[in-house]
């Protein structure tokens, strides 16, 4: 009967509960024990000024490089990390790496460039992102002005106050702010030209469809009138093919990232590039499409 099926329906859903809080907690311990043990890595992807081509900047995307399992993506671990608290240590030792990466690049002679480093919910409101920041440009002597933080546009409409008064304190150390997957959440345009921010990333989700979804180009166009509009450069993200490249351009965007260019790299490959951008060379032939 119906009192049968409910109870059978409630021992599934328990036993499933218990499954993956079990897995969940398995994750964590190994999260912390891969920090600890220095399987964490930071792939590199180029950021192009799409009217020339050249390169002016790379993100610094994490990488979990597990013995057996190889390397695991941060679509895995992340929301692990941001629950469990584990984001508070793993979050510095990402901003410390990719300093140190940036300024060692620097002593190599290497152009330079701006490095983005990604800033998640909890670690942008729980954690003393400011103090740690200025902690760790000073000990890695890269210069503020080049780094780049990311941010969530959910992180800013959470708590839009806290949000404003911790921007600014970053702000005030001198370096880039960046919101990421922008037109994904819910900020409201009035909190936004608030905030002191100098970069729109549009979401690949609104670029992976152009030329083929009317709308799709209608957003992307909007965005970046609307961050023009409001001062700011305008990165789109997920650029695959010629067609979307030309759209934006035409669009006025500013900047892209994408496989068109170059998927994330680990640094060593990430360092080549760099040789070549340092002899004057653009990375992607933005007229014809054809990367160097
Ligand atoms: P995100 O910051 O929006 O990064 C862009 C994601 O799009 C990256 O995935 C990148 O590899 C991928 N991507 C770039 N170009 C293309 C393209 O042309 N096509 C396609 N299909 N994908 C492309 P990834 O590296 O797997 O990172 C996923 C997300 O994990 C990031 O999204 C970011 O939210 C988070 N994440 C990565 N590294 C960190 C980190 O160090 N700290 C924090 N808090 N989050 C991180
Ligand atoms: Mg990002
Ligand atoms: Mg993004
Ligand atoms: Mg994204």
């Amino acid at each position: 009967g119906a009192k049968n099926r409910g109870s059978n329906a409630w021992c599934f859903f328990h036993e499933y509960m218990t499954q993956a809080a079990r897995e969940r907690l398995a994750l964590e311990a190994r999260l912390r024990r891969a920090l600890e043990l220095g399987h964490m890595r930071l792939f590199y992807q180029p950021q192009v000024d799409l009217h020339t081509g050249r390169l002016t900047g790379a993100e610094a995307l994490l990488r979990w490089h597990d013995p057996e399992e190889g390397l695991i993506s941060p679509a895995r671990f992340i929301p692990v990390a941001e629950s469990s608290g584990v984001i508070g240590p793993l979050g510095l030792w990402v901003l410390g790496e990719a300093c140190r990466q940036g300024q060692a690049w620097r002593e190599a002679g290497l152009p330079e460039l701006t490095i983005a480093v990604n800033v998640s919910l909890h670690q942008f409101l729980l954690t003393d992102i400011a103090g740690e920041t200025a902690q760790v440009l000073e000990t890695s002597g890269f210069p503020a002005h080049l780094l780049e933080l990311e941010i969530t546009e959910s992180a800013l409409a959470e708590k839009p106050e806290e949000a404003l008064a911790v921007l600014s304190r970053l702000r005030d150390l001198g370096l880039r702010l960046a919101i990421d997957d922008f037109g994904t959440g819910y900020s409201s345009l009035a909190h936004l030209k608030r905030f002191p921010l100098d970069l729109l990333k549009i979401d690949r989700g609104f670029i992976y469809d152009i030329p083929n979804s009317g709308d799709d180009m209608a957003i992307s166009s909007s965005v970046i009138a609307l961050g023009h509009a409001m001062g700011l450069k305008v990165l789109a993200e997920g650029v695959e093919t010629q067609e979307q490249l030309s759209f934006l351009q035409d669009k006025g965007c500013d900047f892209f990232q994408g496989y068109f260019c170059s998927r994330p790299l680990p640094a060593e490959d990430f360092a080549r590039l760099l040789e070549k951008a340092g002899a004057g060379q653009p990375l992607v032939d933005v007229q014809s499409g054809v990367t160097a």
